[in-house]
């Protein structure tokens, strides 16, 4: 084995030289002389070979999705108990094996046996048995035995319970691997399983990863990684995880990467600059310098056709939506189709009349398309007609009849709300269609890279000129009448308020409801009582939640009192105080959210956080991030700090399946330079073996679709 990796690095220290001197070509022979080495695709087979299990232990391994060897190995066990050498008694800690003479035994409500080595030890057994019974009664008083087990410690007492005892002279050095559990199975017989897969595992050179991924990595091959793992320490910790680690990454940058290339050729289009400039011009208010570029950058992706996707994210408030409204302007204005999926019906709504108005003013028509629609079939006709132009919904829009006759622009604003399955649907409905996703949970680079692949990520963070920082004020319940008869005076200058309260949702009980409608008639007549409030909860149905939005944002309405259902944006320029109840039950994302919803006009406007007086550190925490600052960006930063990657960017929201062994952000070194080998081994040619698709197919199946490309 020492040779074939001396070859392998004297191959592989050829080919960066070459690759050094961009002659491809040459680092191009050199890797296939590598990949030659290695037995891929016999290794994959292997890997992925299914296992022969009796029905009932096929249906406990399949529960934790082991379905193949590869599977049955990558199975961490849960610790390694070291009997390897044998510990005198005063001495043992933890896992430990310890001789001494059987000095009593009893067989009462559980078994003992106490042994000496000049200190006590008591060993004890709670599940009593008569195969226990029998073995242990087989031990005499006065025989040398071994006892192998995890030591408690009671004072001065020691423990052990449920040890391994044998005569001593049985003993043999060894490590116990103990695997999680398996419904009933038996460890043992998890490890039979293991150690039949670990004795036909082909040993090295095979491997699935190419070669060079492995060397210039410095990683181990995968029959060392099956040993450490299973077999105790030959390797180092840091090595085995480095290795699992990599695979996992490289297998979701590679699944991204092929299902770039198997993307449609995106649309083409001409851009009249001149009349681009006019709508510009018309608008009520200057675009900011970060929308300009940002049209700037998508007008000119879509000229060129390089590139067919991007990323917008911008904080709460900072003009996203015109920005996709002039660049599909200038989309139809090709003839072709633009079609809008926002996440809830008030969403769609709003966006809608915004539509409408600014579209039709072009000559484009504009239909919405809800759950609520009427008459969606002649919807669905009008559009394959091209008779609409342009179609703004919720879910509905993924319905089957809706095609389109020629799509060309898709925007999915937060579309983290949305499936990976809901996505794809849409998406197939414009095969080339240029798509815009939106956010306001901005997620740093480097994740967006990973998770978004080839799509171009564009960071809105300038704000409208006019925008004034929220004022953020933090008041504990005892005074949070201040923050009503702010409320109250800000509703005599004729502006707008939102009381929030925890959030309901849609299982919430009746009398929770009721408690909540207490709480909204006594604020109401205590502050508000010569104002028009209304109460917004998952209650009501879905019309009688719209009209509420809608008479809020038409100023029917002074005070919405709702729960977090107004969370994403709702926007009304004339509310100036947010009230937030009960502040410390929200994530930072959600409070910056809903703080967002005022603040967005010149008028000064106050969010006050109303907690307990005694709230968690955390929530602490988060509350002063927000009194510090209100700057999305920021916020997303010291949250991710705060809940750490798994939670707050959980990969699944985003519409990746969990990694195992990898984080996204921890090991955002690692990522990057399989991104990096991956772009490599690409640009090279590198003739992707069968084994490795094969990999990256059973790691990712349900994720990527992407063609087979030998
Ligand atoms: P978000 O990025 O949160 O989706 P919106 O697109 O809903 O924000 O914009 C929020 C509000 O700001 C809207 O009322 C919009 O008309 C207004 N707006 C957008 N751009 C500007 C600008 N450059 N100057 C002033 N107001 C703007
Ligand atoms: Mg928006």
């Amino acid at each position: 084995m020492k040779d074939v990796k001396r070859l392998l690095n004297t191959l592989e220290s050829k080919i960066l030289t070459y690759i050094h001197k961009k002659d491809y070509k040459q680092a191009n022979i050199y890797l296939k002389k590598e990949n030659s080495l290695i037995k891929f695709d016999k290794c994959a087979n292997w890997l992925l070979s299914k296992l022969t299990l009796k029905p009932h232990v096929e249906k406990i391994m399949n529960k934790k999705h082991i379905y193949c060897i590869y599977d049955l190995l990558l199975t961490k066990p849960l610790r390694q108990e070291y009997y390897t050498q044998i510990s005198s008694i005063v001495d043992a800690t933890g896992y430990a094996c310890v001789k001494g003479t059987v000095i009593s035994k009893k067989f009462g409500n559980f078994y003992s046996i106490t042994i000496d080595d000049g200190a006590r030890l008591e060993c004890k057994w709670f599940n009593r048995n008569n195969v226990l019974k029998h073995i242990l009664k087989n031990i005499k008083v006065g025989s040398s035995v071994v006892c192998e087990g995890k030591i408690s410690e009671f004072g001065l007492f020691k423990e052990m319970h449920h040890p391994k005892i044998k005569p001593l002279s049985s003993f043999k050095p060894h490590v116990d691997v103990v695997y999680p559990a398996f419904g009933n199975l038996k460890n043992t017989y998890i490890k039979k399983l293991v150690e039949q897969a670990l004795s036909m595992s082909p040993k090295p050179p095979y491997d699935y990863l190419p070669v060079t991924a492995i060397a210039r990595n410095k990683l181990p091959f995968l029959n060392e990684i099956f040993y450490a793992l299973h077999k105790g320490k030959s390797l180092s910790d840091d090595l085995v995880w480095k290795r699992l680690k990599y695979d996992e990454l490289f297998f979701m940058q590679l699944g991204l990467a092929l299902e770039d290339q198997n993307k449609y050729e995106s649309i083409k289009i001409n851009a009249d600059e001149d009349f681009l400039r006019t709508v510009q011009k018309n608008l009520p208010f200057e675009l900011t310098v970060d929308q300009k570029k940002a049209i700037e950058t998508i007008l000119n992706d879509l000229e060129t056709a390089q590139s067919s996707s991007i990323l917008l994210q911008g904080d709460v408030g900072s003009g996203k939506t015109i920005v996709a409204f002039i660049c599909a302007l200038a989309v139809l204005k090709n003839n072709y189709q633009a079609c809008f999926m926002l996440p809830t019906t008030n969403l769609a709504l709003q966006t809608y009349s915004k539509a409408k108005a600014f579209f039709e003013n072009y000559g484009f028509n504009v239909e919405l398309l809800i759950n609520t629609t009427k008459k969606k079939n002649d919807i669905f006709k009008a559009v394959e007609d091209f008779k609409v132009h342009c179609v703004i919904g919720t879910h509905a829009l993924l319905n089957e009849k809706l095609v389109f006759k020629n799509l060309g622009f898709l925007v999915i604003d937060e579309q983290h709300r949305f499936g990976v399955d809901q996505r794809r649907i849409i998406s197939d409905k414009g095969k080339s269609a240029y798509t815009l996703i939106m956010s306001a949970t901005p997620i740093p680079r480097s994740l967006a890279l990973a998770i978004y692949g080839k799509t171009k990520i564009f960071e809105m963070r300038s704000m409208p000129k006019n925008r004034k920082p929220v004022k953020t004020i933090h008041l504990t319940k005892s005074s949070e009448h201040k923050a009503f008869l702010h409320a109250r005076q800000e509703l005599i200058n004729k502006h707008q308020v939102y009381v929030i309260f925890t959030l309901i949702e849609e299982s919430q009980s009746k009398s929770e409801v009721d408690s909540l409608m207490g709480s909204f008639e006594e604020i109401n007549q205590k502050y508000f009582s010569e104002f028009r409030c209304e109460f917004l909860h998952s209650k009501l149905s879905a019309t009688q939640k719209d009209k509420i939005f809608h008479d809020f944002v038409k100023g029917n309405i002074d005070c919405l009192m709702s729960t977090t259902v107004v969370e994403v944006g709702i926007d009304n320029p004339n509310a100036t105080v947010i009230i937030i109840e009960d502040a410390d039950s929200y994530g930072l994302a959600q409070l910056h959210q809903l703080r967002g919803r005022v603040g967005r006009s010149d008028l000064d406007s106050y969010c006050y956080l109303i907690t307990k007086d005694k709230i968690s550190s955390l929530a602490k925490k988060r509350i002063d991030v927000l009194l510090s600052t209100n700057d999305g960006f920021e916020i997303a930063y010291q949250d991710l700090i705060l809940r750490g990657s798994g939670e707050i960017y959980s990969t699944r929201q985003h519409g990746l399946p969990d990694l195992e062994f990898a984080d996204i952000l921890k090991d955002k070194e690692l990522l990057e330079k399989a991104k990096s080998d991956i772009d490599e081994l690409l640009k090279l040619n590198y003739p992707l073996n069968e084994g490795l698709l094969k990999m990256v197919e059973h790691k990712w199946q349900k994720k990527f679709s992407f063609a087979r490309i030998v």
